[in-house]
């Protein structure tokens, strides 16, 4: 079947009802959960061929995030759907007030490659829990990845009301023409655009899941060991190929030396040699290419070697980089970690205040003025304090950029209303209603009218 009737069959069985019904929604998310389950190793092969990440990384990041999706919206999906009701003013008396979630019809879900079953498989999850039927479009980067989706899906659900649709630009680009009812984007902010542009011709809302130089600041006041162990993890985990990861730090000169010394250990007892199971590879060539160029010899701390042929780049930790240095003018996306030293906290705010806002951001310091100044000064898509990663864990806080980093957001009941439409409905009496509104007008029903309004 080509794309465009696809397309066409989605918008028709929308009109048919039959996915606003939760009984059938909580069937199909079943069946998804039962799926993942019993092809959990073909999705963790798959995976493991595309950039060699391991199963412990595959499962923590990638499929119990998305069976805990699927679970969230079965526990939650008939709170979530039903109507709130709501004060109903002055003037609209005597009438009842109420809010009620609706699908918005036929959605294109674009993933990208670096988690690419969580970053296809969750706004996907969340749209057909808010009743929509989806065309999901994962990333190509990852083509095994890409492949087992396909068939998992395609093979056990109905393509008018899930589909995955395979391919690259080319096939992007075809999909962009149509109108959709929401288009949920995640991957570079220049893609991001081309989407948006896209969008725009059809007046389709989008959600945009983009990137950016998310930063980790570390205080004099930090808890030191904490944080060197809590920021390589979430650094090197996926060999730095996370949208949140820290991309720069920003250390106090105070703490510098002894910081990086930590840093250095802690790199050590992970054990990310290229033969490890817990690192993984270099999503491809192009990349590799791309990040080998942005390691200054000349500042390079720790690591610095790397492997073509198994696209394999040591974690790097360059020193004494400042903000005119190469690898501070792009998102790196990689397992390179600059290190800037800063001479005063509020300084340091003041200069990420110049920059676009980033996706996330974190600090590190035991110092409440420090915890305050940070929440309150800077703005940047979610992050955490004493920690890196892991706020996108908890599915009641929601998960997107702002500004450059993106546009709406999603994770839990998040991502039900970036998939819903808020529809108000005043139902009002047959009686009790002020004549007051009625034409002819007059000086003394303007008068009552002031009153009560
Ligand atoms: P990308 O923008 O290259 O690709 C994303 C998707 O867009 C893919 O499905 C791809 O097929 C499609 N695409 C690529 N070029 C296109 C074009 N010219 N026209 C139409 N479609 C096109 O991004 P990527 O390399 O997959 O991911 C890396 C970027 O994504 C980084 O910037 C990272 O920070 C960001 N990212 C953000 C999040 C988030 O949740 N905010 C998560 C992961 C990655």
């Amino acid at each position: 079947m080509k794309i465009q009737e696809i397309v066409s069959h989605q918008k028709t069985f929308f009109k048919t009802q039959q996915t606003k019904n939760i009984k059938f929604r909580k069937m199909y998310l079943e069946k998804l959960r039962d799926i993942i389950i019993k092809n959990e190793n073909l999705l963790c092969e798959a995976i493991y061929r595309d950039f060699g990440k391991s199963k412990f990384d595959t499962f923590t990041t990638e499929i119990s995030f998305v069976l805990n999706d699927i679970n969230y919206y079965l526990k939650n999906l008939n709170a979530l759907t039903k109507p709130k009701k709501v004060t109903t003013n002055l003037a609209n008396q005597i009438g009842s007030s109420s809010i009620h979630p609706e699908p918005l019809g036929c959605v294109l879900v674009i993933g990208a490659w670096n988690y690419p079953y969580q970053l296809s498989l969750s706004p996907m999850i969340a749209a057909l829990a808010a009743g929509n039927c989806c065309i999901l479009k994962p990333s190509e980067i990852a083509e095994n990845t890409m492949k087992i989706m396909a068939k998992l899906i395609n093979e056990n659900f109905p393509p008018e009301y899930l589909y995955v649709y395979e391919g690259g630009i080319d096939e992007t680009t075809e999909l962009l023409r149509f109108k959709f009812d929401k288009i949920f984007f995640t991957g570079s902010t220049k893609v991001g655009k081309i989407v948006y542009r896209a969008a725009a011709e059809n007046l389709t809302p989008v959600v945009l899941e983009l990137g950016g130089k998310s930063p980790a600041i570390v205080s004099k006041d930090a808890d030191l060991e904490t944080a060197a162990k809590r920021i390589v993890w979430g650094k090197f985990l996926n060999a730095g190929q996370t949208c949140v990861a820290p991309d720069y730090l920003l250390v106090d000169e105070s703490v510098h030396e002894q910081f990086l010394e930590m840093l250095r250990k802690y790199i050590n007892e992970f054990k990310y040699t290229p033969d490890s199971e817990q690192y993984t590879k270099i999503i491809n060539r192009k990349n590799f290419n791309r990040l080998v160029k942005l390691i200054n010899r000349e500042k390079i701390y720790f690591g610095g070697n790397s492997d073509e042929e198994n696209l394999y780049i040591e974690p790097t930790l360059l020193n004494n980089v400042n903000w005119e240095d190469d690898v501070m003018q792009e998102e790196i996306f990689g397992p390179i970690l600059p290190v800037i030293c800063f001479s005063h906290f509020n300084l340091v705010l003041n200069t990420l205040l110049e920059l676009e806002k980033p996706l996330a951001a974190y600090l590190f310091t035991r110092n409440s003025e420090e915890k305050q100044a940070f929440t309150a000064k800077l703005s940047f898509g979610g992050g955490c304090i004493n920690d890196v990663i892991m706020h996108l864990g908890n599915e009641r806080m929601p998960f997107g950029g702002v500004g450059a980093s993106g546009i709406g957001n999603y994770h839990g009941k998040f991502g039900f209303d970036a998939f819903s439409h808020q529809k108000s409905i005043l139902e009002k009496a047959n009686w009790g209603e002020p004549s007051i509104k009625y034409p002819p007008y007059s000086e003394k029903k303007l008068s009552w009218i002031r009153k009560l309004l």
